[in-house]
């Protein structure tokens, strides 16, 4: 595993739409083991291959839980992981008519945040590095985070959603505690 140099936004390859991958191959695999460990490299919770230069239809997400009751009460902001997927050619099968506001940030356009309306819930479909078909319906956060890549995948970042320049702002520095996708928790709730 190796890590890989993430390309930022000012690079038109972010606006190429990446292409169907038609065959798992062992450099697939590496492909994935790179994204992952650049992913966590850089406290992101989501990345497209796109954006290690590669444009290819494979995202990454690792989402983090939302805190639980009993830690809150605990006073720990510990953030914990969520599952790891690994999809190749995602789509999105279903979306909820519902949508919601909420905050993101993007690996690839560092140091800012945005509020970007998307769907509460969706369905996502592709395949597994075994090449088998997946299924995986995510709501809230997560489904924010797998609409955040698949656009990555059609060439969309999430400023492109944003035209109130009130909606996107940059990050103090020593907040970022986790780009790509949804960047703050806590921002995004405040009390
Ligand atoms: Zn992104």
């Amino acid at each position: 595993m190796s890590l890989r140099p993430i390309v930022l936004s000012d690079d038109p390859l972010l606006r190429e739409t990446s292409r169907r991958v038609r065959r798992v191959s062992p450099d697939l695999q590496e492909l994935v083991d790179d994204m992952i460990e650049t992913m966590r490299a850089g406290n992101g919770i989501g990345l497209a291959a796109v954006q290690v230069g590669v444009p290819e239809r494979v995202i990454v997400v690792q989402a983090l839980k939302e805190p639980e009751e009993e830690d809150a009460e605990e006073g720990e902001e510990e953030l914990r992981l969520g599952e790891l997927y690994v999809v190749i050619n995602p789509e999105l099968a279903r979306t909820s008519r519902e949508t919601e506001e909420g905050i993101e940030g993007c690996l690839s356009v560092p140091g800012w945040v945005g509020m970007v309306s998307r769907h509460c819930s969706v369905t996502v479909k592709g395949m597994d590095l075994e090449g088998k078909d997946v299924r995986i319906k995510a709501d809230g956060f997560l489904a924010r985070v797998f609409q955040h890549e698949i656009d990555h995948c059609h060439g969309v970042l999430f400023i492109d959603h944003i035209d109130d320049p009130e909606k996107i702002w940059p990050v103090e520095e020593g907040e970022e505690e986790a780009t790509e996708a949804a960047a703050h928790l806590r921002q995004a709730s405040p009390e």
